[in-house]
């Protein structure tokens, strides 16, 4: 038996796409088709004109850390602790949770500048993580 992997994600019609693009490599931003409104996490209606219609753009993955937890436990098999959990600014205005990667944790600043790259784990599986872009 194979070590452990990370625990996925439930994919639904709400978000299954976002996890596609980030499949295929890309960091997407769902975007209303009506107003031009950007919003994330993904979800089927717009806060700001109730439109039901949607596109995305593709991040540039640059943001800036607005604020972060450590998580020491607990520990689940599939993870290396402690965790650094990122909450990014992206600088397309959207906020997005991810993981702070290679970097350690008294070097973690609020308003460090980050850039994301798409993480594959071992068995294929792949999301955005985030690093300093000191
Ligand atoms: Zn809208």
């Amino acid at each position: 038996m194979g070590k452990p992997s990370r625990i996925h994600p439930p994919l639904g019609p709400d978000n299954a796409w976002w996890w596609e693009q980030v499949a295929h490599g890309k960091l997407p931003i769902q975007r209303c088709s009506s107003c031009g409104k950007l919003r994330h996490p993904p979800r089927p209606m717009c806060d700001a004109c109730r439109s039901m219609l949607w596109d995305f753009i593709e991040a540039s993955g640059r943001g800036a850390l607005h604020s972060f937890t450590v998580i020491h436990h607990p520990q689940f098999p599939g993870y290396e602790y402690p965790i650094v959990i990122a909450l990014v600014d992206l600088e397309e205005g959207e906020r997005m949770l991810s993981q702070l990667v290679d970097c350690e944790r008294d070097a973690v600043r609020i308003g460090m500048p980050l850039v994301a790259r798409i993480h594959e784990d071992p068995d294929g599986f792949k999301l955005p993580v985030f690093r300093s872009a000191l």
